[in-house]
């Protein structure tokens, strides 16, 4: 078998993989190979948060007109779902062909092909053995497929953002991020009848309670059946299109399915343990300093690691934190403390730092700040129905302990939390600054105040 040797071989060309590639070339001469089976770019780019937006957008014009009809707004606003995918993937056109030649250009040799660790140094691809003094493993995550009946029937996000025409009937299964975020698009989008099954009394766990709860509420008005306690036992194919049924007995027909019940470290590489690189259900064992606890010619970053998030911003850092711990040493660690994040529903669901459930169990003295934001002036003039806010003050410091927002713009408003409580800036530092007005980030001194 031809053999080639470089100092990194990078397994996947995704978000983190680029950062780590880039952190390598601006910090060294390192010669480096990136190898993927799929087109280059990877989730997030391709087939996630950037394709995805494209929908998102359209859902959140069409609501905003309808919010506003028989307010100074008159006619009708409709998807077109076909000319949405058209723009979608004219947007996706060349991508990753871009992507791969960028690469080639800057003196990065790309492979295209599946990737098997052979040994501690080893990667094989496409009939060749690529040697390595370090390995990077950004290979991503894999959509979890749930072990029932008929479960091979449900299709994944990736279906969703591609196919050509909006059905009737969609359901969801799972009551998590993809759920909420393509329900809103699906109904918006031109679905009748949308429904998302979650297995527990809690949706969207990791978010504050109270804002899911009005969330719910928002999602009703729009017309998305959230069923709580529903755990899917069953998919059978009907004439018209499927049925699911459910431990509790309840049917719902449907023309799809749409399984979000979650995402797994994809960790083909490792087939046949080869390479010496521990690994368990939630993806390769690493260190502080991304590095395997395992194998040390190996780094990994992304969602194929075993690391708190699967996050494209976090992804990024980790592909940043791993080029400057191979070509310095183990320097950098990840800190991953202060991490926004956004549910594109309508209206959007962010949230940054603790909530009140994570603040009592540390047992943390605060005041809450909270409330409904539809009397807000901004709420009023596009006639947002459903919002509220949840901050969470340090009682003795007056710092930031968690903000959480749902309503328009909440992603951007939090991303300023974010920054207030990665650098220490106080609940009346915001209130007293001053914002561009009247602004998203303007309201955010009634919520501190
Ligand atoms: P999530 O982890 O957000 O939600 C999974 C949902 O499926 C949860 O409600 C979970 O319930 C439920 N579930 C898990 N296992 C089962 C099961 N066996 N039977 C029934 N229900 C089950 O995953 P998604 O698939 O929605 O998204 C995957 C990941 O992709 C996210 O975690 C996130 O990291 C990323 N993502 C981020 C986005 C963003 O940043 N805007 C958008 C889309 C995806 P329970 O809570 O009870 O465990």
């Amino acid at each position: 078998m031809k053999k080639r040797a470089f100092d990194v071989v990078v397994v996947g060309s995704g978000t983190a993989a680029y950062y780590a590639v880039a952190g390598l070339k601006q910090h060294s001469n390192m010669t480096i190979a990136i190898v993927d089976e799929r087109p280059y770019g990877g989730t997030c780019a391709l087939r996630g948060c950037q394709p995805k937006k494209y929908l998102v957008s359209n859902a959140e014009s069409v609501a905003s007109v309808s919010h506003l009809l028989g307010r100074g707004l008159e006619g009708e606003v409709r998807t077109n779902w076909g000319a949405l995918q058209r723009l979608k993937n004219e947007f996706l056109q060349g991508r990753s062909e871009a992507a791969q030649a960028h690469w080639d250009a800057s003196g990065v040799t790309t492979f295209n092909g599946t990737a098997r660790m052979r040994a501690d140094d080893q990667i094989e691809v496409g009939g060749q053995v690529l040697t390595a003094k370090t390995i990077v493993l950004a290979t991503g995550s894999l959509p979890n497929q749930l072990p029932i009946e008929g479960g091979a029937l449900a299709r994944d996000s990736e279906y969703f953002l591609d196919m050509e025409k909006m059905p009737e009937r969609v359901t969801f299964i799972g009551g998590g991020f993809i759920s909420f975020e393509f329900a809103h698009v699906a109904i918006r989008g031109g679905a009748s009848a949308v429904h998302i099954l979650h297995r527990s009394a809690r949706p969207l766990r990791a978010f504050e309670d109270d804002l899911v709860a009005v969330l719910l509420k928002a999602s009703a008005a729009a017309g998305i059946d959230v069923q709580l306690g529903v755990v899917p036992e069953r998919i059978v194919a009907t004439e018209t299109g499927y049925s699911v049924h459910s431990a509790s007995g309840a049917v719902i027909e449907t023309d799809l399915i749409i399984e979000a019940t979650g995402r797994h470290p994809n960790l083909t590489v490792l087939d046949g343990n080869m390479g010496n690189v521990a690994f368990s259900s939630k993806g390769v064992e690493v260190n502080s300093f991304l590095q395997s606890v395992s194998n040390p010619r190996v780094y990994a970053i992304g969602d194929c690691a075993d690391t708190p998030y699967m996050l494209a911003p976090v992804a990024d850092r980790e592909g940043q934190i791993a080029a400057l711990n191979i070509v310095h040493g183990n320097s950098h660690e990840v800190d991953e403390t202060v991490v926004p994040s956004a549910v594109f529903s309508i209206p959007t669901l962010a949230s940054v730092g603790l909530t009140e459930e994570a603040a009592r169990e540390q047992s943390l003295k605060y005041r809450v700040n909270q409330g409904d934001t539809t009397d807000w002036p901004s709420s009023k003039r596009i006639g947002e129905e459903y919002g509220a806010y949840k901050v969470l003050i340090d009682a003795d410091t007056d710092l930031i302990l968690g903000a959480h927002i749902l309503r328009h713009n909440a992603a951007e408003v939090v991303n300023v939390f974010a920054l207030a409580i990665q650098f220490n800036i106080s609940a009346s530092a915001l209130a007293n600054f001053l914002w561009a007005y009247p602004t998203s980030t303007s309201d955010l001194k009634y919520m501190v105040k």
